[in-house]
């Protein structure tokens, strides 16, 4: 059997990028097989994320936007977001792009197939895929299914269908997205509309949930339909495709290194943000990070500040918290947090990149009571769990 020097299962969001960094490296000449079920030819999501210079997809981008808007409890208007740009790459086009980069080395291969066990071994990663068995230095596996289901911790989701539409009247503002509309009825958890204009006559228009209760279809049309007769003078309006999404908003913890030469990645390896759901920047930086030491000295490990990195999971267990038990209203949250802070610096907060003094500033923001309430709440389970 050959050994390859990577197996990537899973050729989607994160394991593509894995192949394009390596392909971008010193190990761009190393053998490497990616193994997906699907041919990735459907337009099956939309990714955006914040970025302040140009990132490795600039030139494939479908929309970027200098300004975002926010409709909440006490502020509606734009946000301003300083120097970063709100950017939205469209799925089809990232795996088309990947597709026609990653043909030039001839050392990856690609295999459709359906991946039905990966273990470490003794004498390398191990994947049988449609009962054929593979072997490489490292398995990089985006397929592992995430078991969410401790009652100890907080596992939400982030569902949300949305649907582009064309509509007879301009009716859009092509030059501001709006990240968040909560405007609705938000029937005792967190709801919102997420807009992205594409011109004025043309917009993906999501319902987003936070919670533990999936919504039939019928549902989340209902609240679509709502929304576009109550807030936007569409006159007549055509559906072009639809899209939907469960993202898992957990602090569950999960293992990104599986075993020696098994390392998971992408929302297998826990790369979602807990309280905010985006992933698409995580995976890029982590696994840029993860080629840097697979080059350094041939390790795929990644450097996780512990202190720091118990203290972000702690704030992101503590929104969790006063959301799963609906300890405050989230629209109002959400609302102190982008009026009572810098919009960017919250950017910078989700990313991860703030400095405790300036975790404690946005913190004090919040309802102090609920979140008080949440962390000792949190802190108990930590050391029950302990
Ligand atoms: C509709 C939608 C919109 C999203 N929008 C955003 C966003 O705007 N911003 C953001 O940051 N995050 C977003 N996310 C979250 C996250 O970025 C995406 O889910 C992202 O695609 C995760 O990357 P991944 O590689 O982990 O998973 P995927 O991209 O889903 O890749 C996994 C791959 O593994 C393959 N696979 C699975 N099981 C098997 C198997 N047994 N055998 C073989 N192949 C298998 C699948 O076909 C797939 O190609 C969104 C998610 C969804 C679903």
């Amino acid at each position: 059997m050959k050994k390859y020097d990577f197996i990537i299962a899973g050729g989607g969001m994160a394991g593509l990028s894995l192949a394009y960094y390596l392909s971008q490296s010193p190990l761009r000449d190393c053998s490497i097989l990616i193994l997906d079920k699907e041919t990735k030819s459907r337009n099956d999501r939309t990714w955006c994320f914040w970025e302040k210079q140009e990132g490795p997809f600039e030139s494939i981008l479908y929309r970027k936007w200098n300004t975002v808007e926010f409709f909440g409890t006490t502020y509606k208007g734009a946000l301003n977001i300083g120097d970063y740009q709100y950017k939205m790459l469209r799925g089809i086009d990232f795996y088309e792009f990947m597709k026609s980069h990653l043909a030039r080395f001839p050392s990856i291969e690609f295999r459709q197939a359906t991946v039905n066990r990966v273990k470490d071994t003794p004498q390398g990663g191990f994947v049988i895929a449609d009962d054929e068995p593979y072997i490489a230095n490292f398995v990089f596996d985006s397929t592992h299914v995430l078991k969410l289901n401790k009652p100890e911790n907080h596992n939400l989701w982030q569902h949300f269908k949305g649907w582009i539409i064309t509509t007879e009247k301009p009716c859009f503002d092509s030059s501001k997205p709006c990240m968040m509309d909560f405007r609705i009825d938000q029937q005792g958890d967190c709801r919102f509309l997420y807009i992205l204009p594409f011109d004025e006559r043309t917009a993906l228009v999501e319902y987003t949930i936070f919670n533990e209760q999936l919504l039939s279809d019928e549902q989340y049309e209902t609240a679509l339909m709502n929304y576009i007769d109550r807030f936007l003078d569409t006159g007549n309006y055509a559906i072009q495709e639809s899209e939907f999404g469960i993202i898992p908003m957990s602090d569950e913890p999960t293992s990104e290194r599986a075993g020696k030469h098994v390392v998971r990645i992408g929302t297998s390896g826990g790369y979602t943000k807990p309280s905010t759901g985006y992933t698409f920047q995580r995976t890029q930086r982590y696994l840029h990070e993860i080629v840097q030491n697979l080059v350094a000295n041939g390790k795929p490990k990644r450097h996780k500040p512990r202190l720091r990195r118990f203290f972000k999971r702690f704030l992101d267990s503590v929104l969790l918290n006063v959301l799963q038990k609906r300890r405050h209203p989230a629209d109002d949250i959400f609302t102190r947090l982008y009026q009572l802070n810098p919009p960017e610096q919250i950017f910078r907060f989700l990313d991860e990149d703030t400095t405790f003094a300036e975790d404690l500033k946005i913190m004090s923001t919040v309802p102090l009571k609920p979140f008080t309430i949440a962390a000792l709440d949190v802190l108990r389970k930590r050391i029950f769990r302990a």
